[in-house]
């Protein structure tokens, strides 16, 4: 029979080895700070009906027009595999109505994969990882500041130094349509220099020539005038709190007048972290910002909300590239069970139950070979005890184990081996 040859489709990966661990000390590292800032996971759906997202993000952005995985279901429904998590926390705060006057502001976090249609490249993939959080219901600009802080924060506890947070505030839709107007008036003298997609844009939605793929519209956008010269009154004051506050809590920020992100439900703050280690077209590790109007179009009440996302694959990426570490977690411990003879394979599987009922990572040797081969096995992958297994122990109801840090050995009877390997733990 002919054997199947299939690849994993362009742009997704499998993750696994160390790749995992990484994952793992990353989402542990965010979900501890989300959870001191008191917020609380939420799972939606890998896909949603299409509206959740052509309506939200906007029809004239890259996503929805080029970078969306839609599909019809059985019965003829138009349903879109999830391209960032926002849209989704909001339908699902308004559909199950998490609004109470008491609850407000809702803290939210997610950890997710979301699927756009890109062209593959180094921190480009066509499914990747975010992690994110929501704060729905509040206008406080001490929670935009707390936000960002978070944000910060998240990279500061993976190790990262070379970063540097951008913040803007793209007004309110009152303020935004002077601004517009003169970018427009702007834009309409340099149309030459761009490119089809921000022709049209320049119609219909100039401002998402600012995150035109192509630098050279980016950068005549950026030339133009500044928003901030066409905040209202109020806006200007919000933002003005909100980096006050910033400062207050020695967050270091830099204003950027260009950043206006890429989703169209954004409002008054946005802001971004950035690598001033990757190339500027892949350099955003993560960014978010306020959508005071999102709530109210998704049928909910009229509320602010706030919230920012973090790409998990493009962080490992970074980590690995400038050779910052994982951190282990000390309480994992891993016990390699080696049986050295048939005769004891029995007691073995008897020690093997006693740990795993304990809660003990371990796992058994399948195939008998020399005990300096055991041992080489074990460290790679990566056990930090070995338990043998041989005649005399099972004789004696005893294990000899074998700390792999420290190499020391122990003889221990069967009743002490689950104390005895917590107190390993303890040490690692
Ligand atoms: P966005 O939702 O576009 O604001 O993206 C937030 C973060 O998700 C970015 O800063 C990236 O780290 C990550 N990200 C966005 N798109 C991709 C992608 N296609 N592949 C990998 N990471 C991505």
């Amino acid at each position: 029979m002919k054997k199947l040859a299939i690849n994993s489709p362009r742009g997704t990966a499998d993750i696994y080895g160390e790749d995992i661990k990484y994952r793992d000390f990353i989402n542990s590292a965010a979900r501890d700070i989300f959870k001191i800032f008191n917020f609380n996971e939420l799972i939606t759906p890998a896909f949603e009906y299409t509206e959740v997202f052509s309506r939200s993000i906007g029809e004239e952005t890259d996503i929805v027009q080029k970078e969306m995985y839609t599909f019809s279901d059985r019965k003829g429904r138009s349903l879109t595999l999830r391209p960032e998590g926002t849209a989704a926390v909001v339908r699902a705060f308004v559909e199950k109505k998490m609004f109470g006057p008491g609850n407000l502001p809702v803290k939210l976090f997610y950890i997710g994969n979301m699927f756009r249609y890109e062209r593959p490249q180094k921190g480009r993939m066509r499914e990747f990882w975010q992690l994110g959080v929501e704060a729905l219901g509040s206008d406080n600009p001490v929670l935009d500041a707390e936000i960002i802080w978070m944000l910060n924060l998240v990279f500061k506890r993976l190790g990262f130094k070379n970063l540097t947070l951008l913040v803007n505030s793209i007004g309110c839709l009152k303020c935004r349509g002077s601004f517009i107007l003169e970018l427009k008036k702007y834009l309409e003298n340099e149309k030459a220099g761009l490119c089809g997609d921000c022709t049209k844009r320049l119609k219909n939605n100039p401002l998402r020539i600012f995150d035109c793929k192509v630098p050279g519209c980016r950068e005549i956008a950026q030339k133009g005038p500044g928003i901030s010269e066409y905040l209202c009154g109020s806006c200007k004051t919000h933002f003005k709190d909100t980096t006050d506050t910033l400062s207050y809590l020695s967050v270091d920020f830099k204003i950027s007048d260009s950043l206006v992100r890429g989703f169209d439900y954004y409002t008054k703050t946005v802001f971004e972290i950035i690598s001033n280690d990757l190339e500027s077209a892949q350099n955003a590790l993560g960014g978010g910002g306020r959508y005071d109007n999102l709530i109210g179009q998704f049928g909910g009440p009229d509320m602010p909300a706030i919230g920012f996302a973090v790409g998990i694959d493009r962080t490992i990426m970074l980590m690995k590239d400038l050779g910052i570490d994982y951190e282990e977690d000390t309480k994992n411990i891993k016990v390699y069970l080696v049986a050295i003879d048939d005769v004891s394979k029995g007691y073995m599987l008897e020690i093997l139950k006693l740990l795993r009922d304990s809660g003990i990572v371990c796992d058994i040797n399948y195939t008998a070979r020399s005990i300096k081969a055991e041992i080489k096995k074990a460290e790679k992958l990566d056990f930090n005890i070995i338990a043998f297994i041989g005649e005399d122990e099972a004789k004696n109801d005893s294990v000899t184990i074998k700390d792999l840090k420290s190499f020391k050995q122990y003889t221990i009877s069967k009743n002490e081996i689950v104390e005895k390997i917590f107190e390993i733990a303890g040490r690692i």
